[in-house]
């Protein structure tokens, strides 16, 4: 099993192979190999440099948002999806109006388009944010198809709940990118938990 997360050696971020731990998937050199072949498909090639290009651009100068930007721009896109969450309505507004003044086309998807009732899709009724009314589902699936259909060239996801953003990965048929990582309780930075998790947050994280 793979353990990078507890490394402590990073001979994959420097030129010295020596001492690879014993569980090191940099021992695969054949694999590794065989897996840089797909940085130089056309499919991938552009994308991944201009992508490391952006990220040095703008090296802890330009706040994603602009990376984005800066990254769409130097892709050559014209049409943007947007799918969002009903919670960042405001923000989603926000992004689509700062893309256009940027001259790009931007489609936007809610995540309740559709309006399907939560219990259709077999949600329990205790399972829903306020029980026995009405409450639309979100609707990943959708927002995929209805930028597919509109020919996005590249997906924003802003606020997508955990899973329904996987699904919409999944779905979504141009690459995606996530702006905002939805935490409705540390407004929307999940790193302030991680940062917390040995301290403060401790027991919430139990
Ligand atoms: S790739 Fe190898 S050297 Fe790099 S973090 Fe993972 S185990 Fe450590």
């Amino acid at each position: 099993m793979y353990t990078c997360a507890n490394c402590n050696i990073l001979a994959c971020a420097s030129e010295i192979r020596e001492q690879l731990p014993t569980n090191c998937p940099m021992r695969n050199t054949q694999t590794v190999q065989e897996l840089f072949k797909e940085y130089k498909k056309d499919c991938n090639s552009r994308f991944y440099i201009t992508s490391s290009s952006i990220e040095a651009s703008g090296y802890c100068q330009w706040p994603r948002l602009k990376e984005t930007i800066e990254f769409c721009r130097s892709m050559g896109y014209q049409r943007i999806g947007i799918a969002f969450c009903k919670g960042l309505k405001k923000e989603a507004k926000i992004v689509s109006d700062l893309f256009r003044t940027h001259h790009f086309q931007v489609v936007s998807i809610i995540c309740k388009a559709g309006g399907i009732s939560k219990e259709i899709v077999g949600i329990p009724e205790e399972c829903k944010i306020h029980p026995n009314e009405f409450e639309a589902m979100c609707n990943p699936i959708a927002q995929a198809h209805f930028l597919n259909e509109q020919n996005s060239e590249f997906n924003i996801a802003i606020g997508l709940c955990v899973g329904h953003d996987s699904l919409f990965y999944k779905y979504s048929q141009a690459p995606v990118t996530t702006l905002v990582a939805k935490d409705r309780v540390l407004a929307h930075n999940p790193c302030g938990a991680i940062y917390c998790a040995e301290g403060y947050f401790k027991t919430k994280l139990l």
